[in-house]
């Protein structure tokens, strides 16, 4: 809730004439409490799972042949009744879990600073903090993420998440409860580090999580706009993950390359790369016993 009556407070305030988004933010939260505002994350969230993976769904279901070259396991047909299950599985996920998570983080969202008020953020500003917000939660999620595929963090919980050995953008928030809380967490650390306004929280959480979709959709498009982003890992790299299930020691990163670079668990994946130099998608790489090899 803004602490202005009017315009004219809001731009004595300031000391200038608000912009023309900053009249759109009166106008939308001047009468707002904080917390039904950090609560639109959650229809963000659920907008994004139901929309994102849809297009790309809808393609391979109705025209497969269109798209099927850039499919990164062509064998693998996804069919409707496991997206399906996946997108029950979100909305069950959301009520028990990212829901109750939502109205538990909000005082530790004023705690740290996340803002509401006027002015709103730069663009500039925006693009640090996200930056900052990508490279705390991909390190962090990287040993979380391998921390539950010990033997019992995979047996107990991430084993859901590896239903599918091929996945599918409907099969991104496909999860244990328990994993949705724990890899959730490193998505908080970075506006708690570099605090800001509540619409870059928004847009965080928006971004990373059409992130997931991408790096989930089992596709790997030559001209996607993501191929710019220095180290960063797509679908391919992804798909790897998930091909091998249980026994990977391999792609834990969930956005960028260099974790895995860094502490040695991508080699499996280069040789598979390597070997496979000449052919394409990680179904024609070499036998998956020769994988497990590898990575052991
Ligand atoms: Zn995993
Ligand atoms: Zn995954």
């Amino acid at each position: 809730m803004l602490p202005y009556a009017t315009v004219g407070e809001a731009a004595a305030a300031l000391g200038r004439n608000l912009t023309a988004a900053e009249m759109a933010w009166f106008r939308y939260s001047a009468g707002m409490h904080d917390f039904w505002l950090y609560l639109h994350n959650l229809v963000f969230l659920l907008v994004v799972y139901t929309v994102a993976p849809l297009p790309l769904a809808l393609v391979e279901l109705l025209v497969p042949d269109a798209i099927h070259k850039y499919k990164v396991q062509p064998k693998v047909q996804v069919p409707v009744a496991d997206v399906v299950k996946c997108y029950k599985n979100v909305v069950k996920i959301f009520i028990f879990a990212v829901g109750p998570l939502e109205f538990l983080s909000f005082h530790t969202s004023k705690w740290v600073g996340v803002r509401t008020g006027l002015p709103l953020p730069s663009a500039w500003e925006m693009a640090a903090q996200l930056t900052v917000y990508f490279m705390v939660e991909d390190y962090f999620g990287y040993w979380l993420h391998r921390a539950l595929h010990s033997r019992w963090g995979y047996e107990h919980i991430h084993s859901v998440h590896h239903e599918f050995s091929a996945p599918f953008g409907f099969a991104a928030p496909y999860a244990h409860w328990a994993e949705v809380l724990i890899l959730g967490l490193p998505a908080f650390l970075g506006p708690a580090i570099a605090p800001g306004h509540i619409v870059t929280f928004w847009l965080w959480f928006v971004l990373r999580h059409i992130e997931a979709v991408e790096l989930h959709c089992g596709y790997d498009f030559p001209l996607t706009p993501t191929k710019l982003i220095p180290f960063y890992g797509g679908a391919e790299f992804h798909d790897y993950h998930h091909y091998v299930g249980r026994h990977t020691n391999n792609n834990f990163a969930s956005v960028f390359t260099y974790c895995d670079y860094i502490y040695g668990t991508d080699k499996g994946y280069r040789y598979q790369k390597r070997q496979s130099s000449n052919s394409k998608g990680i179904s024609t790489y070499s036998t998956c016993t020769l994988i497990l090899a590898i990575n052991s």
